[in-house]
């Protein structure tokens, strides 16, 4: 059974009296397009492939398109049917770029298809002070990172002795001729850079990139903590073969405060209290993040009372809001008395009850106590 076979002139798009030419630049268009290297694991591209390379190999043929001009496909069934392994082309194309291919520019490692690789994260660990991240702040930084090469632009090559590349002409791509196939290849003399040097770059030595201190500004928001990371995108070490930067990121440590303790989002802070101002009640300056603020502290105030500020507390990081200010309350008992304040704790002993029987425990406790 004969199979509907395509018309070869169609296959590849051209006029029934297209030139050498035309037919040669028509299998270039198709064999670029329909390549397995180009299609992997695309059936379809694969048939058409071979259908491109099957159609041109008769037609380039002038022997073989005069017969099939006249007798179409029929003409042609006395001659060996035209076959062709996309497989085999493969790795004719690999052989052809070895034959041809002459190693890096400094003789490193041969890499025919360098893959983009992203740049690596930098960890930079800053410490600040407590009012530093209670308000926020701006702070400039120096981060040594490796940058591109200034002096040779990245390509690591010494400048002026850059020649355009011999094997491809500066246009970075080999076009080689076998028979009927035309094969494009990126030039592995420049790596398709079309410019080849035969000294290293004198500043990076070949590298590329040279490690630099650079300096940033960084936005520090109010509300940051030790441990708190702040990620700069892009801002890591730069890319390879086209790929995108790394991320730097900001580990902040925040100095202790003297007198304010952070929990979360509130402060805390112990304001001592002589026995008078507990018994009868007093204004007692505490500070705050805002400067000292004065607050009362009513008669009979305990030892261990605490009062809160609201919103005097941390800003809440990223988001509106603060925390509240917790002040602890300290009952100081003087230790060195003159002798008119002895008289004068002398006359309240008398007054006072004596206070001496066993604590009783809380509510709370008896109710337990209760029910065990
Ligand atoms: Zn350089
Ligand atoms: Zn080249």
């Amino acid at each position: 059974m004969a199979e509907a076979k395509r018309d070869y002139y169609e296959i590849l798009g051209v006029d029934r009296n297209a030139t050498q030419e035309e037919l040669k630049a028509a299998y270039r268009r198709a064999a670029l397009r329909y390549h397995p290297d180009r299609n992997p694991g695309d059936k379809e591209a694969e048939e058409k492939f071979k259908e491109a390379a099957e159609a041109y190999s008769v037609l380039s043929d002038p022997q073989k398109r005069a017969l099939y001009d006249r007798y179409g496909h029929e003409g042609l069934s006395g001659a060996p049917a035209p076959s062709f392994d996309p497989n085999v082309f493969a790795d004719f194309t690999d052989i052809l770029g070895d034959l041809f291919g002459f190693g890096d520019l400094f003789g490193t490692t041969r890499q025919r298809r360098p893959r983009p690789r992203r740049g690596e994260d930098i960890r930079y660990e800053l410490e600040i002070s407590f009012e530093d991240a209670m308000r926020g702040t701006t702070v400039e930084i120096q981060v040594p990172r490796q940058e591109t090469c200034y002096r040779c632009h990245g390509r690591g090559a010494e400048p002026a002795d850059i020649t355009t590349c011999p094997s491809c002409h500066g246009r970075g791509e080999l076009i080689y001729q076998q028979g009927f196939l035309t094969i494009r290849r990126t030039c592995t003399h420049c790596n398709g850079a079309g410019q080849v040097a035969r000294r290293a770059c004198s500043l990076c030595r070949g590298q590329g990139t040279i490690r630099s201190d650079r300096k940033l500004k960084v936005n520090i928001p109010p509300g940051v903590d030790t441990g708190t990371h702040l990620r700069m995108a892009g801002e890591g070490e730069p890319g390879s073969n086209g790929g995108p930067p790394g991320d730097l990121y900001i580990v902040v440590t925040v100095q202790e405060h003297p007198f304010f303790e952070r929990r979360n989002d509130d402060l805390h802070c112990t304001i001592p209290i002589n026995v008078a101002q507990a018994a009868l009640g007093a204004d007692i300056q505490v500070p705050t993040l805002e400067g000292p603020e004065t607050i009362h502290i009513p008669e009979g105030t305990q030892n261990g009372a605490t009062f809160r500020l609201r919103n005097r507390g941390v800003p809440h990081l990223n988001r509106s809001g603060r925390g509240d200010l917790i002040v602890h309350i300290e009952v100081k008992v003087p230790t060195r008395l003159t002798r008119e304040q002895r008289k004068l704790f002398e006359q309240l002993r008398d007054t006072l009850p004596a206070e001496n029987q066993p604590k009783s425990k809380g509510i709370f406790e008896k109710v337990k106590d209760y029910f065990q």
